[in-house]
């Protein structure tokens, strides 16, 4: 499969040209250190390359949601994380724009790299300001966006900048696009999707277009409930979302007639309350007694998961399968994580909390490939556009 847009590797960038790349470093934060890098030593490869060729690097990208400058969300952290991981200094802009920021951009020599602070200070960046994006593309001779994360928003950084400068996608936005493509249109098969998390809603888009495109769908996590409902089952203290009810029952329609398979958990595993510490029980069964809530798929559910998993093809997983978070309902999470990375088709995780339990059990490098972008990648596989991919240059 081909991406269709001009890559990084085929730009003609001469020693000490500069390079405007929009890196994804929306990472989490605390007391002002980065607490979970994986986003940004996916850059490194793009990174890397533009350096080896001579090219000047400025960075920018997005962190949280600020509205305007706010210093809590500073990209200073994962500035000082990437001059670690790639052993080099990274100076970092105190703005996004400006004078200070061009004549700091002018001094880059071959190799240099400079941030620029969080794209979301500036409010014409999610406005997609055209004042701006022209701003940012004065920094640089070439715009290379490596920004899978943030792609399927059409900013200022991440659409418009392409407008004004010679584009190019970069080694993760390329690898992320054509293995999520490569899922939908043309899979190894069979194609089984897991699917769990907490909101139907969320991912009905999802559930529809893989029931046209996969041979089964397994349904766990809080998710379920909302099925079950839809079955008329008594769901006890669940988590259900309501709007969730009538989506969920659509679904369950168009499975009759689809060809493939749409399987719910058989057994779940019960608190009295969302805790850590609540009382525990196993329920040989879906029918959820009042005064107790399912926060796990029991282990029926997962022998029949991963009979599934194992014959699999391309397996795609999105969301964990209970409440993970807490240890004594993260074993349906757990096993299911083990059958996908043990799997020998091509396997696929996408979803912030689906890798984070996967990184949890230390199986994230026994995957074919684990998504850096969440709404992205959801986004890409329900079949919308990306505005990010679509405003860059042709191949
Ligand atoms: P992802 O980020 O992988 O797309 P979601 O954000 O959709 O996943 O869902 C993850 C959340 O769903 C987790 O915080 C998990 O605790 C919660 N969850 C899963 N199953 C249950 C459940 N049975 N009851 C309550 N919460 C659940
Ligand atoms: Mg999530």
């Amino acid at each position: 499969m081909k991406l269709g847009k001009r890559s990084v590797r085929d730009l003609d960038v001469e020693e000490g040209k500069r390079v405007l790349v929009r890196v994804d470093f929306n990472v989490p934060l605390k007391e002002g250190k980065v607490t979970d890098d994986s986003r940004i030593k996916a850059a490194l490869p793009t990174l890397e390359l533009l350096r080896e060729g001579g090219a000047a690097l400025v960075l920018c990208s997005h962190l949280g949601r600020p509205k305007e400058r706010e210093p809590e969300t500073s990209l200073r952290p994962a500035s000082e994380r990437l001059g670690e991981l790639i052993d080099a200094p990274v100076a970092q802009a105190e703005a996004v724009v400006g004078d200070e920021v061009r004549s700091a951009a002018e001094k880059l020599g071959p190799g240099d790299m400079l941030m620029l602070e969080n794209t979301r200070w500036e409010p014409g960046e999610t406005e997609n300001d055209a004042d701006l994006s022209r701003e940012l593309a004065s920094l640089a001779d070439f715009y290379v966006n490596d920004a899978f994360g943030a792609a399927h928003r059409a900013h200022a950084s991440s659409a418009g900048v392409a407008e004004h400068l010679p584009s190019a996608a970069g080694l993760l936005l390329e690898r992320e696009v054509v293995t999520l493509r490569g899922i939908v249109e043309e899979p190894e098969r069979p194609l089984v999707v897991v699917l769990g998390g907490a909101k139907v809603s969320d991912k009905i888009a999802l559930i529809d277009r893989f029931l046209d495109a996969a041979d089964a769908i397994l349904i766990g996590g809080a998710m379920c409930f909302s099925f079950f409902r839809a079955q008329d089952k008594p769901t006890g203290d669940s988590l259900v979302e309501e709007e969730g009810i009538e989506l969920a029952r659509s679904a369950l329609e168009k499975a009759e007639s689809s060809d493939c398979k749409l399987l719910l958990p058989l057994d779940l595993v019960l608190g009295e309350e969302f805790d850590a510490g609540t009382e525990r029980r196993e329920l040989d069964g879906t029918e959820v007694p009042d005064g107790w809530m399912g926060l796990d798929v029991g282990p029926r559910t997962v022998e029949a998961y991963t009979e599934e998993i194992v014959k699999a093809g391309t397996v795609f997983w999105n969301g964990p399968m209970g409440a993970f978070e807490m240890e004594p309902f993260a074993s349906g999470t757990r096993a299911v994580a083990e059958a996908v990375a043990g799997a020998d088709g091509t396997t696929v995780v996408g979803g912030g909390d689906s890798a984070a339990a996967l990184a949890s059990f230390g199986l994230a490098d026994q995957v074919t490939h684990m998504s850096t972008g969440g709404g992205a990648a959801l986004e890409l596989l329900e079949g919308k556009p990306l505005p990010g991919l679509d405003a860059l240059d042709d191949a």
